[in-house]
């Protein structure tokens, strides 16, 4: 067992995230398998989606990935300096000044411009070297790469920059998890680029890449032979199947817990919290646990009133509005109860899904909200 990042150790903890690397390798052989493809990226951008980079790239190393994803190049200096070595791929368009570094290190990038392959092209010319590069076709994302119609016009131009070596095409999808008609819709344009791609160049690339974690878990894509989980390694199914067998597989990577402050019997009619949203109907057991917004806990979780977090075995109601370090529970039915009691907020018994939709939001924003006050240790 190991703490990280380690300048955040305070002790006793109050607040903190287990991080289950063993459920991390598992979930990577789950979607592996599921996807059918050879070859795999580990998405590990935002500090591996709150998980803490270190611990997640070195594990996931053991595992012989492909590459590892990033946004941009302060991820893939981190990387770096935790001297990984696996190959690491930008996920999104880099900025000008970006780019001298990306060719000096060989990252490999997604070619999202004519003008961004011919500033590598020229940067890896005066640099005297080849670069590999997956070139990135739009199917409906907007975020950058070519459109499909542009194609044919723009090998012509690609194949003149001598010193870009084009190993891959890439796209991504917008709604996997939510159009299916569209989502399919992509894979065909996708499949089409690749086939005016390969018959420009005449031969196959080496890595074709479409699919998240949603076209992971809910479809086939056999003209792609590389898949670039993110959510999924850390546990989480999205995706209109994600109710289905199959992907209930995967495992939570982290639990969010805190402790139990202080428990009162407050009677019927007391105020809870911030612009008293909650009176007591009846006489209650009110537990005060050690955890708020200032943590990550998202503060819209219990707009509703239906939060909920596991105390001892059961799931137990949030009373009243988040604040930054200290909520409200209802624990009249738990009597094991007390102080010091362990709180999951979210985990292994409570689904990040559920929060997320708890705080009307999505899984991925609840996991990189999670701030540097919340001690990680990993297991
Ligand atoms: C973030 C990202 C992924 C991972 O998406 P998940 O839904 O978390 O699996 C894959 N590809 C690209 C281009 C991304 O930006």
């Amino acid at each position: 067992m190991s703490e990280y990042p380690l300048n955040q150790l305070s002790k006793p903890l109050r607040v903190w995230a287990q991080i289950d690397l063993t459920a991390l390798k598992h979930n990577l052989q789950s979607l592996k398998q599921k996807s059918g493809l050879a070859a795999v990226m580990a998405v590990i951008k935002a500090d591996a989606y709150g998980h803490g980079l270190a611990a997640v790239a070195h594990c996931l190393e053991s595992q012989q990935i492909d590459f590892f994803g990033v946004a941009h190049i302060a991820e893939a200096q981190a990387l770096t300096k935790l001297a990984v070595k696996t190959r690491i791929y930008l996920l999104g368009a880099t900025l000008p000044e970006e780019r001298a570094q990306i060719v000096e290190h060989g990252w490999t990038p997604c070619i999202c411009s004519l003008a961004e392959a011919e500033h590598l092209n020229s940067l890896a010319v005066s640099q005297k070297k080849q670069l590999k590069v997956h070139i990135a076709i739009d199917t409906g994302m907007g975020r950058g790469g070519f459109l499909p119609e542009q194609l044919k016009e723009v090998c012509i131009k690609l194949s003149a920059l001598d010193a870009l070596n084009y190993e891959g095409v890439a796209s991504h999808f917008c709604s996997s998890d939510e159009d299916e008609a569209f989502t399919h819709l992509q894979i065909q344009l996708f499949n089409e680029a690749v086939g005016i791609l390969e018959n420009h160049f005449k031969r196959e690339f080496r890595y074709r890449h479409l699919a998240n974690t949603a076209g992971i878990l809910d479809y086939n894509i056999p003209s792609c032979n590389l898949s670039r989980p993110g959510l999924g390694l850390y546990g989480i199914a999205v995706g209109l199947g994600k109710n289905t067998g199959n992907n209930r597989d995967l495992k939570p990577v982290m639990t969010l817990k805190s402790k139990i402050t202080l428990i009162r019997e407050l009677p019927k009619g007391t105020s809870l919290s911030y612009g008293r949203d909650y009176i007591t109907p009846y006489k209650m057991q009110v537990a005060t646990v050690g955890i708020g917004y200032g943590d990550g806990y998202p503060r819209a979780v219990n707009n509703n009133g239906k939060a909920q977090v596991f105390i001892e075995g059961q799931l137990c109601p949030v009373l009243g509005r988040v604040t930054m370090d200290q909520i409200l529970v209802d624990v009249s039915a738990v009597p094991q109860a007390m102080i010091g009691s362990e709180v999951e907020l979210f985990g292994p018994n409570l689904s990040v899904n559920q929060v997320s939709t708890w705080s009307n939001t999505i899984p991925w924003e609840i996991f990189t909200q999670i701030t540097p006050r919340v001690t990680r240790i990993v297991h």
